[in-house]
């Protein structure tokens, strides 16, 4: 009976605070993609006019970050830069073959929370929000959940 209630009280949280979702295809080995427009349009959706977004990527290599979105050089930075401190190839352990991509998904890491303000998404002039990608191509999930303050 208590597993019943629970089960139901669930379903009724899950209906008023679905997890939103969206779906990337990528397209190379390792890129930045901005996923701002479809996270901007989940906030829209929600209704929520203040609150949180909280977004998460349920991949162990692939990350979630917040940074420049005007010169594509400053992501082919990072990527570069990034591959200098964990290179593709370093003898590692892991039998897969994607031992950095693993490593680089915890360094960038697997969530953002962003501020949401009359509505809307609070990120700076220059900012967007990227899915980054450490092992494609593949196809990727960023969950996002809403919270009204
Ligand atoms: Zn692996």
């Amino acid at each position: 009976m208590a597993r019943q209630l629970d089960h139901a009280l669930q379903r009724m949280v899950l209906r008023v605070n679905p997890v939103h979702r969206l779906k990337v295809e990528t397209e190379s080995q390792m890129e930045m993609i901005d996923v701002t427009a479809g996270i901007r349009r989940v906030v829209k959706e929600s209704g929520v006019m203040r609150g949180m977004c909280h977004v998460f990527v349920p991949h162990t290599t692939a990350a979630i970050t917040i940074n420049e979105n005007t010169d594509p050089n400053v992501r082919k930075d990072m990527i570069r830069e990034l591959l200098k401190t964990i290179p593709m190839q370093d003898d590692y352990l892991h039998a897969e073959g994607n031992a950095a991509a693993h490593i680089l998904s915890t360094l960038v890491g697997a969530s953002q929370s962003v501020l949401v303000e009359n509505g809307k998404l609070v990120l700076g002039t220059w900012q967007a929000i990227y899915l980054c990608e450490f092992d494609g191509p593949r196809s990727r999930t960023v969950l996002m959940r809403i919270m009204a303050e």
